[in-house]
């Protein structure tokens, strides 16, 4: 029979029941088990330190990423998800065409039309894209540039104008969405273009549904690093804690319709093969 485990899915531990059968038993075992808890733990869970969503949360340090750049060719092996001409690697959220709006070598935000999703799904991939804020600027907070990258539909890292525009850490521009702030805020001005590159790895589950790896993502933006591996504790969701629910091992990227008019170009991507 399998041996059931307890899981610590948010900083990937996993620790067998005899493990903690025998630490019952076993005083000493107890204590180095105890320690080990201690030890790894706090590091490990930065996502459950701060209430979601709080104004209390430290906002990461500004740093200037340097002027916009022209983009670049993807290598030979990406999968081109919009090279400026056409929707055609996309549909909407709800399976029709998807609305938004194609000019002059970028993809638009038509606000209000829904979000839109590529035809195929991925699973673990190496993304690039950019994106530009609308100038001139307009609200302020959630309320300005906002759109997202939803990585397999669930899991977004946050697109917003926070250049010189506050809002909470776990909601700006390059934030696990209600989870993890950057580890800096690398924003370009808005109307300029702003690139990301990501690195995630799917969650997996196991047969009976729960989570055996929680999924990881490295962002860079504008070529800085702001997500570095981090843990993404469950499908990201608005003012409440994550959790996971399980899921195919390939979904569509989404890109979301927050109603702003925030600009998309260069979007590429390569799908990583299984480690396993
Ligand atoms: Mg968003």
């Amino acid at each position: 029979m399998r041996q059931k485990k307890l899981r610590i899915a948010d900083c990937g531990l996993r620790i067998g029941r005899a493990t903690i059968k025998s630490a019952i038993r076993n005083p000493q075992s107890a204590i180095a088990l105890l320690a080990f808890l201690t030890l790894v733990a706090p590091g490990a869970l930065p996502a459950q330190q701060w209430p979601v969503h709080s104004m209390e949360r430290p906002r990461p340090p500004v740093v200037d990423p340097g002027p916009e750049r022209p983009p670049v060719a993807p290598p030979a092996d990406a999968v081109v998800l919009f090279d400026g001409k056409d929707l055609e690697q996309w549909q909407a959220e709800n399976g029709g065409a998807a609305k938004w709006v194609v000019r002059d070598g970028f993809l638009e935000v038509a606000p209000h039309t829904g979000a839109i999703q590529t035809k195929r799904g991925f699973g673990d991939v190496q993304l690039h894209l950019e994106w530009a804020a609308p100038l001139p600027a307009t609200g302020e907070g959630q309320d300005r540039g906002n759109s997202g990258v939803f990585l397999m539909t669930h899991y977004e890292v946050q697109v917003l104008d926070s250049y010189h525009s506050d809002t909470y850490a776990d909601g700006q521009a390059a934030a696990v969405y209600g989870q993890t702030p950057p580890l800096v805020n690398a924003c370009r001005p808005p109307g300029q273009w702003q690139t990301y590159d990501i690195i995630f790895h799917r969650p997996r589950f196991t047969s009976d549904g729960a989570v055996r790896d929680s999924a990881r993502v490295t962002v860079l933006h504008n070529g800085v690093l702001v997500q570095d591996n981090t843990i993404i504790t469950g499908w990201t969701v608005h003012g409440q804690r994550a959790h996971y629910a399980p899921h195919a091992d390939r979904l569509p990227l989404q890109l979301q319709d927050h109603g702003h008019p925030v600009r998309y170009r260069d979007i590429w991507i390569r799908e990583l093969r299984e480690h396993e």
